[in-house]
């Protein structure tokens, strides 16, 4: 493992513990009751599940906390299974500059430039 995977690694955890403090915090001082209900559940699920339970849960306000949980999620996985950094579609290296812009990029410039032609 690389210097440079490391330090994506360790990104990727610093923002998943942020992104999980945001989402707790703004359920716990809401001041909607059922979104209280809410904190108290997760606090009550292990991290894993949260994506599921807030998708169950929470409302459109909530929409893109989420969906920044789940792709830290799966950029997290994506170091277990030693595929970070990979294009998900043509499976050749992504660009450092793009991992560095957004570490949980799926695609590579040319494969994201074809995607958004579709
Ligand atoms: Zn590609």
């Amino acid at each position: 493992m690389t210097i440079e995977t490391l330090n994506f690694e360790s990104k990727v955890e610093v923002l998943l513990a942020q992104v999980r403090e945001e989402l707790l915090n703004r359920l716990r001082y809401s001041t909607l009751s059922h979104e209280n209900d809410i904190y108290q559940n997760l606090a009550a699920h292990p991290e894993w599940d949260w994506v599921a339970h807030l998708r169950d849960k929470s409302g459109p306000t909530y929409k893109d906390l989420v969906d920044k949980l789940e792709r830290l999620e799966a950029t997290q996985c994506q170091f277990d299974l030693g595929l970070f950094g990979f294009c998900s579609d043509c499976e050749e290296p992504i660009e450092a500059a793009r991992l560095l812009e957004d570490v949980t990029t799926q695609r590579c410039g040319q494969c994201e430039m074809n995607l958004k032609a579709r």
